[in-house]
């Protein structure tokens, strides 16, 4: 009898996905959403840390993107936070140094001075009062050892959707204000919007990247594909058991 047949095993919320990571997007951390497009992206602290600790308990331990897609296993979890928010710093890294927890964070040019305000993509309107992170945060997380930082484009530009030339010098001008600021290469990058296409992915490449997550959720080893590495969305507002269910099973609806 073919078992697999019957068994859709891939898409079932009660499968453990025993060979591969889980990779976990969210963005802001606190108890006000910070983009009122987009409550889902403001998780609360306290959401976070039973996710966490309910995870710890289930025998996960964290890593950053990059050590996740380089040696990641069954039971290893990667927390990545997309678009730089001032919170990661402010909320959600004193959480990590005392729960001791790796996270990656995706970042744009909107905290660095220099890059022209009129130069931020005009696809999602900025928030009264959005506040990002400086460079000094970010050389201080990553000097934390806990927190790996990798590149979200400078202005956070769908890539897809813009002309080639400008493709690439979003990429490249976000990775060499970080790469500036921290003394030292990046590794990881996240697409805006998730938008990726195969010459998207070549100039990602071009840049100097070894990894970069997508947006698409049904998780599979990162391997498959080290440039289109999928990620489950953590919502805001979610109970804790089914945030689990959704963090290692993908599903927690039957
Ligand atoms: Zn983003």
């Amino acid at each position: 009898m073919d078992v697999e047949r019957l068994l859709p095993w891939r898409n079932t919320w009660w499968w453990p996905r025993w060979r591969s990571p889980s990779f976990l997007m969210l963005h802001s951390v606190g108890e006000e959403v910070v983009d009122p497009c987009c409550p889902n992206n403001t998780v609360r602290p306290g959401e976070l840390r039973a996710l966490v600790e309910a995870m710890r308990a289930d025998g996960y331990s964290f890593a950053t993107f990059r050590d996740a897609c380089a040696r990641g296993g069954a039971r290893t979890a990667c927390l990545t936070f997309d678009d730089g928010w001032a919170d990661n710093y402010t909320v959600l890294f004193p959480i990590l140094k005392e729960l001791r927890v790796s996270a990656t964070l995706f970042v744009t040019n909107r905290g660095d001075p220099s890059f022209p305000r009129e130069k931020w993509s005009d696809e999602d309107p900025v928030p009264p009062g959005a506040s990002y992170l400086t460079a000094e945060m970010l050389r201080e997380m990553d000097a934390s050892g806990l927190v790996e930082i990798g590149g979200h484009t400078a202005g956070h530009s769908t890539l897809v959707k813009i002309p080639v030339d400008g493709a690439k010098r979003e990429i490249e001008t976000n990775k060499s204000w970080i790469e500036g600021l921290l003394g030292h290469g990046i590794e990881s990058f996240a697409y805006p919007r998730g938008g990726e296409n195969d010459g998207i992915v070549a100039l990602v490449k071009a840049a100097g990247y070894k990894y970069a997550a997508s947006m698409k959720k049904k998780m599979r080893p990162p391997a498959e594909d080290f440039f289109r590495v999928r990620r489950q969305i953590i919502p805001r507002g979610m109970e804790t058991w089914k945030s689990l269910l959704l963090a290692t099973r993908g599903k927690w609806k039957i």
